[in-house]
């Protein structure tokens, strides 16, 4: 559980409130927010930011797609806010509804709360007409909000005066020279309820102190491509979900929705990973899916090191997931 004072509130509202100032998110705007209300901070974290701003809310929360589209249509939404790959599953159901999201007023998307990956953000963008924005925050800190991307999309400009970061090596514990990658460590200071000092996120990230092109004097960090804890350790090799993401987006006729499938045979891990393809790759030629399976575990053998097994799956066939993905499915056994 997380516990605010009425003063913490008001810091959560400013620094979302200038997060979405980055994102050119201003009064007048029509917001969709389908970050999840209630436990999860996504979603109150975006909605005091656009109330402090001025901005019209709409909060629909996560899941019913379908209603999803419809509103974004019918209010003539100009930016949302949801889990990457929620949004993905979005757009590929407007497009199924005959929307094309492209054509509507929608311009800017806030998007965390999970690991995502540059090629993953073209996609989106390239999908929707839009820009596509980095948020960074955690429940243990504030929520949504520690930190945002801005027009320029070269790391996020972390909201120093209320929070503090450090990178260190997670071995050692030690601090790492700027731009060298390690662990993001963060220290609250103005937090009342609940502050917490030099708490360890497990997101690995690379403290950026170059100026930003934008003018903020805020220091920047990397995006968030992986945590520490969602390495996967498969015959010695280290293996992010991450990878695999990107390995597959480097192919075409895939789509990013992937799952990892982990079972032990002999007492030899095995990873699967079972990949969606298009409609148009699913109904072709037998050739022409072994062919891209081949492809495809070239691209990963190359990008992890080791060589795993491919499965193309039907379109829809990977269970979605209204707000955190989930990557990996463990079935081995001790
Ligand atoms: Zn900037």
């Amino acid at each position: 559980m997380v516990a605010y004072t009425q003063e913490d509130l008001g810091v959560w509202a400013s620094v979302m409130a200038r997060a979405l100032a980055s994102y050119g998110i201003h009064r007048g705007d029509v917001f969709q927010n389908a970050h999840g209300y209630g436990l999860f901070t996504g979603g109150l974290g975006f909605h005091y930011g656009l109330e402090a701003i001025g901005a019209t809310v709409i909060p629909i929360s996560g899941g019913n797609t379908d209603r999803q589209v419809m509103i974004m249509k019918d209010f003539k939404v100009t930016a949302i806010c949801a889990t990457p790959s929620y949004f993905l599953h979005l757009l590929e159901r407007a497009s199924e509804m005959g929307v094309d999201v492209r054509e509507l007023p929608l311009r800017a998307g806030g998007f965390g709360a999970e690991p995502w990956s540059e090629s993953m953000r073209q996609r989106i963008q390239a999908m929707a007409g839009i820009k596509a924005y980095d948020c960074y925050g955690l429940t243990e800190i504030t929520g949504p909000g520690v930190g945002a991307e801005c027009w320029f999309q070269g790391g996020l400009h972390v909201h120093e005066d209320h929070f503090y970061p450090e990178v260190i090596d997670p071995e050692t514990g030690e601090r790492v020279a700027d731009g060298v990658e390690g662990e993001l460590v963060i220290t609250t200071l103005s937090k009342q309820a609940m502050p917490m000092i030099r708490y360890r996120t497990r997101d690995i990230t690379a403290m950026i102190t170059e100026p930003c092109p934008c003018g903020r004097t805020l220091r920047r960090i990397r995006r968030i491509g992986r945590r520490s804890d969602d390495m996967l350790i498969l015959r010695g090799v280290n293996v992010y979900p991450s990878q695999v993401e990107a390995a597959l987006l480097a192919v075409e006729g895939t789509l990013p929705h992937y799952q990892i499938v982990l079972t032990r045979e002999k007492g030899l891990d095995q990873m699967e990973v079972q990949v969606e393809v298009t409609p148009e790759v699913f109904g072709d030629r037998i050739v022409a899916l072994v062919e891209l399976n081949e492809k495809l575990a070239y691209a990963m053998e190359h990008t992890l090191g080791i060589r795993v097994q491919v499965s193309l799956v039907g379109p829809h066939t990977i269970q979605r997931s209204e707000g955190k993905a989930k990557r990996v499915i463990d079935k081995r056994k001790d």
